[in-house]
């Protein structure tokens, strides 16, 4: 097959949780700071159609693209690394192609024929893989990280997928595996066998990987690298080592000093050029010398460090552009009463007040917010955390004791956020909340106007089925809330804020996807600023 686009395949083996999806982000950003246009995509072998409907303790945090789609949390790393907008073919799940290949059949377009995993679903997937849905897109590299572990039964045809390409596409297509090298402290000693294992499976399954990323805790000398190359057939330049970091955003520097994006490009026969990486090392320049301790709370009810990915690295991405190094402390809304309030945020310069689902927590959610707005403590509420700000106002400002989300109280008589409108009569759970970008136009005389540079017009990403009640607008204007960005389309509220306050501010959507490595969010930077006051 002849193609300009070049296909690289993100494999792992030995064990999950290596870190494939920041070596795929660091591969993309490499590769684009050689000038070269790159995309990132993630196929996920579970059979969920997207992950919108897990539980943020089985998968951690849902990214949600500019075109709507929940999807997996490595496409964070991808948008914040390349500061490339992915979208809905950026990830990819066995649900979704066992979907598509199902529909088909119902629609008659196999008619006679017997469905197989192999070539429909394969087929399918390699579609997929080769992007077929979106041909004018002119791509150099397209990455593709594969979840999962080498042998995991449910990753099987997407192997086979690769495989066939590899065949196909011949050096046009390159497979990186990404394994695990123990440490035995009796013996003392790196161990590559489970290396050699993990390639043996690779090659039993018909591919042959081309680069080998080793994930070590320890340095591995040039003896044991030899080692896996040779056991493994691959170069000695091809064993690359992703040793641990103090931060993900020191993985791209490394396996540029070790030759991971040249290893791709030759390869691949693509010129090598220059490459430009001088804002990135600006920026973990400001990283190692932000040592100054600023303290933020974020109290929310996953006790898990994935579940708010973004807003975590929000904060400290907006840390280091302050000079400052942002430490993030989870505090469980589900502990939070009256009589412990001020104990629990003591010693926070400000607190988020996170995003989530269902009635479990929130009331730890208000009452913090009506500690942070009595004690004029920075507070950034997101998303449900807007919401119960904005409920916190009209139960202990507004004067409305049940005032609450339709989604808490049915029957309350101020539910002062309410179900949208078009969410009525929806039923179904997946893929059916109000998704993505939309624009929202900021007022002239507020502080997020300013916050955003003087833009009138905004666009931010949403993941939400309520919104501010409108009919509340006035009595909380009047009691000093402003509702101060609007989206016109529809005359959503989508930011409050308190501005005699030092920072109380609220916003509908997610900022937190906004945020890139090389662009921290304009919302983030403020409030760490906040903070640092
Ligand atoms: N549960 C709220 C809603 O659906 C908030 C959602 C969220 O925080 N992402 O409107």
């Amino acid at each position: 097959m002849e193609t300009q686009t070049k296909y690289i395949f993100i494999t792992g083996g030995v064990v999950s949780s290596l870190g494939k999806g920041i070596i795929s982000a660091s591969i993309g950003k490499l590769l684009q700071a050689r000038g070269y246009a790159v995309t990132i995509q993630k196929f996920d072998p579970y059979i969920n159609i997207d992950p919108g409907t897990l539980n943020p303790y089985e998968h951690g945090e849902c990214y949600v693209t500019m075109d709507g789609m929940e999807t997996d949390l490595d496409l964070g790393h991808y948008e914040r690394f390349t500061d490339i907008h992915t979208t809905r073919h950026n990830s990819i799940t066995t649900g979704r192609i066992y979907k598509t290949v199902i529909d088909r059949e119902r629609r008659g377009d196999y008619l006679g024929k017997t469905i197989q995993v192999v070539p429909h679903i394969t087929d399918e997937i390699k579609r997929r893989m080769l992007r077929e849905d979106e041909p004018d897109k002119q791509l150099d590299f397209v990455i593709t990280e594969v979840g999962g572990t080498i042998g995991d039964i449910e990753s099987a045809p997407f192997m086979e997928a690769i495989r066939q390409l590899r065949w196909q596409l011949g050096r046009n297509a390159v497979n990186v595996h990404l394994t695990y090298v123990p440490y035995l402290k009796a013996a003392e000693e790196m161990k590559t066998k489970p290396t050699q294992h993990s390639v043996k499976e690779l090659q039993g399954m018909g591919i042959q990987p081309d680069i080998l990323v080793l994930r070590t805790e320890r340095h591995l000398d040039d003896a044991m690298r030899m080692k896996v190359a040779s056991f493994c057939n691959v170069d000695l330049d091809c064993v690359i080592l992703s040793e641990d970091k103090p931060s993900i955003y020191e993985v791209p520097v490394s396996m540029m000093a070790q030759g991971l994006d040249t290893a791709i490009l030759r390869k691949t026969g693509r010129p090598i050029g220059d490459i430009s990486m001088q804002s990135w090392l600006d920026f973990l320049d400001k990283q190692h010398h932000a040592t100054r301790e600023i303290h933020i709370g974020l109290v929310g009810k996953y006790d898990l460090q994935d579940a708010y990915k973004s807003i975590r690295e929000s904060l400290n991405l907006a840390g280091v552009y302050n000079n400052v190094k942002a430490m993030l402390h989870f505090i469980n809304s589900e502990q939070i009463s009256k009589e412990n309030v001020a104990e629990q945020l003591q010693g926070m310069d400000g607190i988020v007040i996170c995003p989530g689902f269902g009635q479990r927590g929130i009331e730890g959610k208000i009452l913090t917010a009506e500690y942070t707005r009595t004690h004029d403590i920075p507070t950034f509420g997101i998303c449900l955390g807007m919401q119960m700000m904005v409920i916190e106002f009209a139960r202990n400002v507004l004067g409305y004791a049940d005032a609450n989300s339709r989604e808490m109280d049915e029957q309350t008589s101020h539910n002062v956020i309410d179900m949208m409108e078009e969410q009525k009569a929806i039923t179904d759970k997946g893929g059916t909340m109000r998704l993505g970008a939309y624009e929202c136009e900021l007022r002239e005389d507020s502080l997020v106007y300013e916050m955003y540079g003087r833009k009138k017009t905004i666009m931010e990403r949403h993941r939400h089925r309520y919104e501010f009640n409108n009919a509340y607008k006035e009595d909380y204007e009047s009691h000093g809330m402003k509702c101060v960005g609007i989206n016109p389309a529809a005359d959503l509220v989508e930011i409050v804020e308190i501005p005699c306050h030092q920072w109380y501010i609220g916003t509908q959507f997610h900022p937190e996807y906004l945020s890139t490595v090389l662009h921290p969010h304009p919302l983030f930077m403020s409030f760490c600023k906040a903070c640092i006051r």
